[in-house]
């Protein structure tokens, strides 16, 4: 087993990689900023440094300082959480060339994912189900694009390869804008990712956003946990997830949990992955990898039962998995609420002191957050504070266990967004679930 970890990140996804490695007896190193000198982590570390002033840009994404920090307390691996610095091949690289191991898949298997065009390509080759597009980077052969496009159908989408976080991408609704905005997409992918391949999917109108959670180790065992439904987003940021997607059968579930596990093992994935897949009209289309532990892995967690985690630091550390796929069985429905230090009606980012935290508990309640009464939420990052998440034997208990605990959380002195998720959990659409990707902007009126 790993004997010491440095955390390199901060809040709730720190303290979590910290309780994970305590069960596991493995010694902790936490790494903050200046501004972060109050997080809970850091008072709960074996070791803590500092590794820089405020700004991301300085301290968690200042890959220098966290490998110094790793080299003075002598850590065994470096976890990256998710954010910041996750998915940077750079880093996993450095980090392995500094004689550290990164809790995580390789560099290579990194990069690959990380630009588009090829992990469509070797999604494909392993059988999983992709949009209908033009397989590869486009040229600019205008007259093969226009075919293309007309081929496909419109409205379609042009995606820069090297594009992420909702970026570079450009909705095309008919033959006359298409040159434009390949050229445009092509200029923007340039400027923003310093690459500038594009390729064209059809874009789906009202899909649903369906990703399946998978795990690999270093002796060729591989096997997914079933999949999240996370169609509830603001700005392709997700807001509530839940573990089973709604209306999913056993036999679909196992039909691309498969083709994902396919996949992993034609790439030579490590670790905690997920895929994630549009779905419409009953077929899915798979779109991007992640490949890192994600913000709603414990809806996962509590379905499943495996702690998600520790299988990331044991696989780290070269052991095999706890858990075979018959073993994998879904027991209930989960459902996550990320708690947001915001405006629940602008969204406005809410930074400042909580004078009075009150957790929810019960059967079945999880709260991760890293907040406390007193701890000050700093303005310089992510505003989310916390995930309040609900486990029940189906997804009715599992609704009225979410409103009871919505209704019992108190985060008094600043802003959150726990009345817009009490809105969302009254909703009768959601009720029912199976919501699409634009159903909230909708009924919040920003579409
Ligand atoms: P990013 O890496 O920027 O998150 P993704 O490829 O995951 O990019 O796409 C982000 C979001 O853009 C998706 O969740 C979906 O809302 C929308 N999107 C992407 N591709 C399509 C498509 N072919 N049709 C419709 N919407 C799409």
């Amino acid at each position: 087993m790993l004997e010491k970890v440095l955390i390199a990140n901060r809040g709730e996804i720190a303290l979590r990689i910290l309780r994970a490695c305590r069960d596991l007896g493995i010694e902790t190193v936490a790494v903050y900023s200046q501004a972060d000198r109050d997080l809970k982590h850091v008072r709960l570390a074996d070791e803590a440094v500092c590794i820089g002033p405020p700004a991301s840009t300085s301290s968690y994404l200042n890959i220098p300082a966290i490998i110094s920090a790793a080299e003075i307390t002598n850590a065994t691996a470096i976890h990256p959480g998710y954010g910041f610095l996750a998915e940077n091949a750079d880093f996993a690289e450095r980090i392995e060339s500094s004689g550290f191991i990164f809790v995580g898949p390789s560099a290579e298997v990194i990069r690959l994912m990380g630009d588009k065009v090829s992990a469509i390509r070797e999604m494909r080759a392993a059988g999983v189900p992709c949009v209908p597009g033009s397989d590869g980077p486009l040229d600019n052969n205008n007259q093969k694009n226009l075919e293309l496009a007309r081929k496909i159908g419109y409205p379609i989408i042009i995606k820069a390869a090297g594009g992420g976080g909702g970026r570079g991408m450009r909705v095309v609704e008919d033959e006359s804008e298409l040159i434009k905005s390949i050229e445009l997409t092509q200029t923007e992918a340039r400027v923003a990712f310093n690459n500038d391949v594009v390729y064209m999917e059809k874009f789906l109108k009202q899909p649903r956003h369906i990703e399946f959670q998978v795990l690999a180790d270093t002796l060729g065992n591989v096997i997914h946990l079933g999949e999240r439904d996370c169609s509830m987003q603001r700005r392709h940021q997700k807001v509530v997830e839940e573990a089973p997607a709604p209306g999913i059968t056993e036999e679909v579930r196992q039909e691309i949990g498969m083709r994902c596990v396919e996949a992993c093992k034609r790439i030579g994935y490590r670790g905690a992955g997920t895929f994630e897949f549009l779905y419409e009209n009953g077929e899915f289309y798979f779109i991007e990898m992640n490949t890192r532990v994600q913000v709603e892995h414990p809806v996962t967690e509590l379905v499943t039962g495996v702690d998600i985690i520790r299988q990331q630091l044991q696989v780290a550390s070269g052991m095999p998995l706890d858990w075979t796929q018959d073993r994998i069985r879904l027991n209930g429905n989960a459902i996550e609420c990320r708690i947001n230090a915001e405006d629940p009606d602008t969204f406005m980012p809410s930074p400042g002191t909580i004078t009075h935290y009150h957790a929810p508990g019960g059967l079945g309640v999880r709260m991760d957050t890293h907040i406390y009464n007193g701890y000050k939420v700093p303005p310089h990052y992510d505003s989310m504070i916390g995930k309040l998440i609900v486990h029940g034997r189906d997804r009715e208990t599992a609704i009225a266990r979410m409103r009871g605990a919505l209704s019992e959380i108190l985060v008094n002195g600043i802003k959150t967004n726990i009345l817009l998720h009490q809105r969302i959990l009254e909703d009768p659409a959601f009720q029912a679930g199976g919501t699409d990707i634009h159903y909230l902007e909708k009924k919040l009126g920003l579409q």
